[in-house]
């Protein structure tokens, strides 16, 4: 039998895939019954605005194609966001639009510019579109360092990301470490996926950097990512040429019905973004109080803690076992590392106890 390794693309011999977050039904029924809580993949506890559920129950016409200009929901945006339609394309989640930036600016051999840890879609398109990846390492803080910046830079660097908040780090990064990046006059995508919960946006600063793309996402603060809808603030010809290369039909009906019932509910949805950041300052000051963990300030739906003394891996299942599920990070910059996500008050009360338990063994 004649293997078929030998037709696929050589630069993907080494590309592993993505780990991707646990889902609750892998679990043991035993720990099932415990009432399983997802703190690993910063999705929002509230779940959607009830107006989504309404809007998703009265649901017609999905025998048809959707608009594959997401009319109606790129004219919501507009207003929400302050930017002109035609400068706003919709994604199969903001992780599509990642997508399809690689795929518009880098060649192989061609490179991508980040500051790690961060969020590993950046590298994984980068890596499936055969380009290279260059990490500028933050500091111990998680602070973006600019000083190697030039020597980074070179005539095949084609696009930087900077996630702002950063994930999974929480760090937030200051406007003028972005402006100096869109000095460059590079194409810098600015990652405003935590938007919400952090009110700071380069929205008003597409006018004055035709270099600037920022993405954005319903997955977090409006609880909708098993949906899959996201979209991006783009310069004219980047929008056009986004709708050029996209899959016509990757935003389904439901998303784009749910994304504008949220645009309807925005007071709802705020108020619960204001329970999760009071939750997460309540978080951060406990979690100041466990002797073996270091939390980060964080601008976002999660806490990033490097462990000491303890293994972070077993900590995890320790956790999971008891039903609550959080990540685990260990790279070189991130080293025995567990990432909490907010949960409700009791979650967070559940999550307290166990570290707490694990503290005195
Ligand atoms: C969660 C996340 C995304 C992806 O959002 P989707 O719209 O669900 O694809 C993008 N960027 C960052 C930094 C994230 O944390």
């Amino acid at each position: 039998m004649g293997s078929l390794q030998k037709f696929m693309r050589p630069e993907l011999g080494k590309f592993a895939g993505y780990a991707a977050c646990k889902s609750p039904e892998v679990l043991t029924e035993e720990v099932r019954r415990l009432g399983v809580v997802k703190l690993d993949a910063n999705e929002n506890v509230y779940g959607p605005s009830p107006a989504v559920t309404r809007a998703l129950g009265q649901l017609n016409d999905v025998h048809i194609y959707p608009d594959s200009c997401q009319t109606e929901l790129r004219k919501a945006l507009a207003q929400y966001a302050g930017v002109p339609s035609e400068n706003i394309v919709a994604g199969s989640g903001s992780d599509q639009l990642i997508d399809l930036l690689v795929r518009m600016f880098v060649s192989p051999d061609d490179e991508v510019i980040t500051f790690t840890p961060t969020f590993a879609m950046y590298k994984f398109f980068t890596d499936l579109a055969g380009g290279k990846f260059i990490a500028v390492p933050r500091d111990n803080d998680y602070q973006v360092v600019l000083d190697r910046l030039p020597e980074v830079v070179s005539d095949r660097t084609k696009l930087i990301f900077i996630a702002m908040p950063n994930n999974p780090t929480g760090t937030q990064v200051p406007l003028e470490t972005v402006y100096t990046l869109l000095q460059t006059g590079l194409p810098v995508v600015v990652d405003e996926a935590y938007y919400e919960f952090t009110g700071q946006t380069l929205a008003d600063k597409l006018d004055q950097y035709p270099n600037l793309i920022i993405l954005r996402t319903f997955s977090k603060w409006a609880g909708l990512a098993g949906l899959r809808i996201g979209y991006g603030l783009f310069p004219d010809e980047v929008a056009r040429k986004l709708d050029a290369i996209k899959d016509p039909y990757c935003v389904n009906a439901a998303a784009v019905t749910a994304a504008r019932a949220s645009l309807n509910d925005l007071d709802y949805l705020m108020d619960k973004v204001k329970l999760i950041i009071q939750e997460r300052e309540r978080l951060f000051q406990a979690l100041q109080g466990v002797y073996y963990l270091k939390p980060f300030p964080s601008a976002a739906n999660f806490i990033l803690c490097r462990v000491e003394g303890k293994n972070g891996a077993e900590i995890q299942s320790r956790l999971e076992q008891r039903g609550i599920l959080v990540r685990y990070f260990n790279s070189p910059n991130m080293e025995n590392s567990l990432r909490f996500s907010i949960g409700k008050p009791h979650d967070t009360d559940r999550l307290l106890t166990e570290l707490l338990k694990i503290g005195e063994a």
